[in-house]
């Protein structure tokens, strides 16, 4: 009976490393995925998680299946199809070391997963189901992604939602924002980037803007990611900041999926409703949330990266 079930995307990025001598950038490959990172985090921490999606059976298909088998992440909801090739992504840095990424998805194979393939029995034994807004940004899946969240909302699971916006995916960013919005209606837990927030709020304001995207949906715990800065929670009226860790970065790809795998471990050792939980209670789940983004900093990829219980609580003390 897993903890958490995760849908959505499971791919491979590309991330540039460095330049050649001639001043061309340099890719490492690693498997990733945000929904497939939480996963493997929630995992790395000592809990289980199931894996729902779509990948192509070629190199790379066949390739990450066997990375989620040997991290433990049960693959028995993830289908390997001929009918297209695994997703493949590819990170861009900026000067500022802020990422945008590209995909190769004509169409990518998770984009394919049909509503008839969600194994509704998965999703019937998990305490949590995860979701993001890749696999909402054509159908077939986002048929398939809307009709799990629908189903596991009225078994009356708990939902945790990254929006994840993938700007290069949509055919228009209203687009996206109808759709992110979309999801938002069955969601428990959100986490959001600070782009994001302003994105789908059009405020800066931390406790403006998580009071207008949470306040319509009544949703349980809305998180605000702050990179290097931390995070921001708010459960309904309560609000804080809880500031990052020091850590030298080598690449920020998934720590926002270990944020997320670190907070849902959290949840799931209290397993009360965030309504009673206090202040304080609050930001220990958020301190250690962003020991464990920090940690998933200092390595490269998305799934390596994720750290061990032992490895978070050191870096706490
Ligand atoms: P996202 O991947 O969602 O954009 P962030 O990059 O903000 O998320 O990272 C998620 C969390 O990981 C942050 O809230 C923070 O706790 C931690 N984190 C990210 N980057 C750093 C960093 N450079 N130093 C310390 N902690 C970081």
């Amino acid at each position: 009976m897993p903890d958490i079930t995760a849908i959505g995307e499971l791919l491979v990025d590309f991330t540039p490393y460095g330049l050649s001598e001639l001043g061309q950038p340099l890719f490492e490959r690693n498997p990733g995925g945000a929904p497939a990172n939480v996963a493997a985090a929630i995992v790395k921490l000592g809990r289980t998680a199931e894996f729902i999606g779509k990948i192509g059976d070629d190199a790379f298909g066949q390739g990450l299946k066997s990375v989620l088998d040997a991290r433990g992440v049960g693959t028995a909801g993830l289908i390997l199809t001929k009918e297209a090739n695994t997703t493949l992504a590819f990170v861009h840095l900026d000067d500022q070391g802020d990422r945008s990424f590209s995909f190769y998805r004509h169409p990518g194979a998770d984009q394919l997963l049909r509503e008839e393939e969600i194994p509704y029995a998965i999703l019937d034994a998990s305490s949590i189901v995860h979701f993001g807004s890749v696999s909402m940004s054509d159908e077939p899946s986002r048929g398939a992604t809307l009709a799990a969240v629908r189903y596991a909302r009225q078994k009356g699971l708990r939902i945790s939602y990254d929006p994840n916006l993938r700007s290069a995916l949509w055919g228009s960013l209203d687009e996206a924002k109808q759709w992110i919005l979309e999801g938002m209606k069955y969601a428990d837990i959100v986490k959001v980037s600070e782009e994001e927030l302003e994105f789908l709020t059009g405020s800066t304001d931390l406790e403006k803007g998580s009071r207008l995207l949470a306040g319509p949906f009544a949703t349980e715990l809305l998180l605000v990611t702050l990179g290097d800065k931390g995070s921001y929670y708010r459960a309904g009226e309560l609000v804080g900041l809880v500031p990052g860790n020091l850590v030298q970065a080598v690449d920020t790809t998934g720590a926002g999926d270990a944020f997320f795998g670190g907070l849902l471990y959290g949840l799931l050792e209290d397993g009360r409703k965030v309504n009673y939980w206090s202040s304080s209670e609050l930001e220990r789940l958020l301190r250690f949330a962003n020991a464990t983004g920090a940690l998933a900093t200092t390595r490269k990829g998305g799934i390596p990266a994720m750290p061990t219980l032992e490895e978070v609580l050191a870096s706490m003390k």
